[in-house]
């Protein structure tokens, strides 16, 4: 329902907090309305996520009392129930088989019954109800065999296999200098700072931080790192998206 990702320069120098930053674009998304929330972050070789059902604010306090280490770069999730229970284990991010990719997705995985039979067959198991944790999963598989640890060409190859509405965002532990996006019949906005950038499934996500955005047209995937965003289609080709400014007043 509600997506928010940042990255920003490597621990210290960054400027924000990638928690922080989540927290206030998820809070900002809530007039969405959402059912569970979710987040996660990378650093030193691994992704941690913690996610809950019900308001932000059980989410909140699932950190205060599990905190997550220090790190410039996670993705954030809303969600409102489409295929899976309203419960913390249907909830966003859902891992990859290695446990070190995380994907979260606003949409409908329509093919995700054959997907996911396909997966088992290979031994794959998944933890949820979920149509994303099939994306995840087939992120996953994707990067551990034909992508070779590339994130980017794994969310292509993936995207390339999904039919339905989705925007997805993955990060993974072994590339974490990037957020990967992907949108087909659902939004996505790219907001661009200073040494970080920004996704939102709306400026909402980011509106706090920046107001200088690039939307992404339809069958595109952006990768953004600290310093740069890279957009291709489906097709793997250089595209471009639409630049714009945000100028309603978001103050309020
Ligand atoms: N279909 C997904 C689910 O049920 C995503 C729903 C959403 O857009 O929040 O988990």
């Amino acid at each position: 329902c509600g997506i928010v990702g940042y990255i920003g320069r490597p621990e210290k120098t960054s400027d924000h907090a990638a928690l922080d930053v989540l927290l206030e674009g998820l809070r900002r998304l809530e007039y969405r309305g959402y059912d569970s929330a979710g987040v996660a972050t990378v650093s030193a070789g691994s992704v941690e996520t913690r996610k809950k059902a019900g308001k932000l604010v059980n989410l909140e306090d699932e950190i205060a009392s599990s905190p997550v280490a220090e790190s410039p770069v996670g993705i954030g999730h809303t969600r409102w129930a489409t295929h899976g229970g309203p419960n913390d284990l249907n909830a966003h991010p859902h891992l990859g088989d290695d446990g070190k990719l995380a994907v979260i997705h606003n949409g409908i995985i329509e093919n995700f019954a054959e997907l996911k039979a396909g997966l088992t067959a290979e031994g794959i198991t998944f933890a949820s109800q979920t149509d994303t944790e099939v994306a995840a999963q087939l992120i996953g598989h994707h990067f551990a065999g034909d992508a070779a640890g590339d994130l980017t060409e794994a969310m292509r190859l993936a995207c390339g296999q999904l039919e339905g509405a989705f925007t997805l965002l993955a990060v993974h532990a072994d590339q974490p200098d990037r957020v990967v996006a992907a949108r087909r019949n659902s939004p996505l906005v790219v907001g661009l700072g200073e040494g970080e950038n920004f996704l939102g499934s709306d400026v909402s996500g980011f509106i706090d931080f920046t107001r200088e955005a690039v939307e992404l047209a339809q069958d595109q995937i952006v990768t953004i790192t600290s310093e740069q965003l890279d957009i291709i289609g489906f097709d793997g080709r250089p595209a471009e998206g639409r630049r714009f400014t945000v100028d309603w007043d978001a103050a309020a």
